[in-house]
């Protein structure tokens, strides 16, 4: 379950307490860590710093690619389809030199898996456009290629995630991520002009839902 497509599923969790906090896996590079292609953040160690403090909230750091690839590496990409795609053998991982990579990036996904089911979280914060842990939105073959393509969809990480139950919310999914820490913080006010991605202008114009 996307929770930017349900959101109102957090609102049936339980309170979440210092001492009983919600558990929560979170992309690493959203922590700071340097586990990006190219050893550093990917700029988002401060993306969610306010949240992520909580003590309300415990959290599970991974990095698929990392764990899979190393760092620093190739950046991969999804051609074909999404992860999901990737998971039922029609879409296919490739750096942006064409080397394929997809039995890393399913080696990967298949250990996230196995991190967040160990730690009992429940639910994950990724970072979006990644081709292992995007949620809403990520490129289309290559990011290099010109000119860059997008595709509503998920990475190959994310796809394992919500086929094992559990939920996922993006880094800019800011309307949910707002509802989210009015439960973390009571008294926290989320912004009522908040969007989650899906429903950016941007994402809205260009990348329109498939009909049906
Ligand atoms: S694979 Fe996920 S955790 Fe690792 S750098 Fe990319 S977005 Fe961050």
């Amino acid at each position: 379950m996307k929770l930017a497509l349900h959101p109102e599923a957090l609102d049936t969790w339980p309170q979440p307490t210092p001492q009983a906090p919600w558990r929560a896996l979170v992309s690493g590079c959203l922590l700071g860590w340097h586990c990006g292609v190219d050893g550093s953040d990917n700029g988002m160690g401060q993306a969610l710093a306010a949240m992520l403090r909580l003590p309300t909230l415990q959290l599970v750091p991974f990095c698929p690619e990392d764990h899979a690839l190393g760092t620093p590496r190739g950046t991969p990409d999804l051609h074909g389809g999404d992860g999901l795609a990737v998971l039922a053998g029609t879409a296919r991982a490739r750096d942006e030199h064409g080397a394929d990579v997809t039995d890393a990036m399913l080696a990967g996904a298949a250990a996230m898996v196995a991190v967040a089911r160990a730690a009992q979280v429940q639910f994950a914060i990724l970072t979006d456009m990644s081709a292992a842990c995007g949620s809403q939105v990520i490129s289309d073959g290559s990011r290099f290629a010109q000119p860059r393509r997008y595709q509503r969809g998920v990475g190959v990480a994310t796809a394992r995630l919500l086929q094992h139950g559990i939920p996922v919310v993006s880094q800019r999914d800011h309307a949910t991520l707002g509802r989210l820490r009015a439960r973390l913080e009571p008294g926290f006010l989320p912004d009522p002009n908040a969007l989650d991605h899906h429903r950016h202008p941007w994402v809205v114009a260009n990348l329109p839902e498939p009909r049906g």
